[in-house]
């Protein structure tokens, strides 16, 4: 199903977050030749894991603006796997150190960067470098440092940036934004967020130097997006708590954090994340006469709305990478901004940074 188009409208109007300025798209650029030619636009995907196998490239048949067009992989048998079932050309077939290459591949397009999050800036670069739109998974990278580099990089090549925010796709979250835009309930008070599961054993999400963080920079993220685009105002104070009841296999990463937001406009958030259990998905805006909620929240579909005056009509879930790929393709063919811009991942870095200082200090961090 395409997402609510008036509830879409809405929240592109409504949202405060700031849209990044889109960079000049010349008359030479292949992409608006693939405009003027009405061929989809090309997506390589850089790391070929879980997401990509699972969700990114079964999405990518869905699209009605992109295709897959390419693949970097370290892994030969992958890189053989892929090219077979895809149909793809030798030419298309990257490794990490060969995607610079792609360069002088016309069909390639988008890069969707799919690594481990300390990968990103390099991946995104190296994209940039070579001519090519990037979208970068969440979280952006592991420091604020990082995300301007390939934002700076970006914008140097004159290419557009986003970040997968999925989620600002999703009809329910943004029916959400509606609800508190609206001020259906009145003016909002209080912001409930929490996403958490129970992780395994032995991966990269564990070991600081690929993933930045723990829950918090993996799934906390969610969290803390959704505070900000319900509220639609960017955070002033944070203060936190962390916890660790398993400090061999929480050895350089947190088990779990709380932290709590102060918004200008009086709004206090409340958000929790955890690597220690499931069932952990909710969102719950509360409003001077009512609230709204979404439970499960955060998952690629099964999203479950609720108002406190029984009135909320359920709606059909979307493919959201789907929806996220075809909106970026269409930024870029259209030369308008996209509502998940770079400067959107590096603003939750930058709070996530303070986060982590505030459950290290005890102290409230003042984000102004
Ligand atoms: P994954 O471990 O399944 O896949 C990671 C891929 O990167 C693998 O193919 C791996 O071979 C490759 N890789 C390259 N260099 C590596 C290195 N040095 N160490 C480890 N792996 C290396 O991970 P994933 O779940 O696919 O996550 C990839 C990215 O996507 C992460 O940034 C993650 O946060 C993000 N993600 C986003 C969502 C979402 O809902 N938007 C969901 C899952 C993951």
């Amino acid at each position: 199903m395409k997402p609510n188009l008036r509830n879409r409208r809405d929240f592109i109007k409504a949202t405060t977050l700031a849209a990044a300025s889109l960079p000049f798209i010349g008359a030479w650029s292949p992409v608006v030749r693939a405009a003027e030619s009405g061929r989809k636009l090309g997506v390589a995907l850089v790391g070929l894991g879980s997401l990509s196998t699972n969700q990114i490239a079964p999405a990518l048949q869905k699209t009605n603006y992109c295709k897959l067009a390419g693949i970097v992989t370290g892994t030969p048998a992958k890189a053989k796997k892929w090219k077979v079932r895809h149909n793809l050309p030798d030419n298309s077939v990257y490794s990490y150190e060969t995607m610079e290459q792609m360069a002088d591949n016309p069909d390639i397009d988008i890069v969707y960067v799919v690594t481990p999050n300390a990968l990103h800036a390099e991946h995104t670069i190296k994209a940039a470098k070579a001519g090519k739109h990037v979208l970068c998974e969440k979280p952006m990278e592991v420091s604020p440092e990082k995300c301007q580099q390939m934002i700076d990089a970006c914008k140097a090549a004159d290419r557009m940036l986003a970040v997968g925010y999925r989620l600002h796709f999703d009809p329910n979250h943004i029916e959400c934004i509606r609800l508190a835009r609206e001020k259906v309930f009145g003016n909002l008070n209080m912001i409930q967020a929490e996403y958490g599961f129970r992780i395994g054993q032995k991966q990269w999400r564990l070991d600081r130097a690929l993933s930045g963080g723990g829950p918090l920079m993996d799934v906390g993220i969610y969290a803390l997006q959704a505070t900000r685009y319900i509220s639609g105002e960017e955070p002033v104070s944070v203060s936190a708590v962390a916890t660790n009841s398993d400090p061999v296999k929480f050895k350089d990463i947190e088990e779990s954090i709380a932290w709590q937001l102060k918004f200008p406009g009086g709004v206090i958030a409340t958000c929790n994340t955890t690597y220690n259990f499931n069932g952990f998905d909710r969102l719950r805006a509360f409003a001077d006469r009512g609230w709204f909620e979404l439970a499960p929240a955060y998952g690629y579909g099964g999203i479950q709305g609720k108002r406190s005056d029984n009135k909320w009509t359920p709606i059909a879930g979307i493919d959201q990478f789907a929806v996220e790929m075809d909106d970026f393709a269409q930024c870029i063919l259209e030369k308008r901004p996209t509502k998940v811009p770079g400067e959107e991942g590096l603003r939750d870095l930058k709070i996530m940074m303070a986060i982590y200082e505030a459950a290290k200090t005890g102290k409230t961090i003042s984000l102004t």
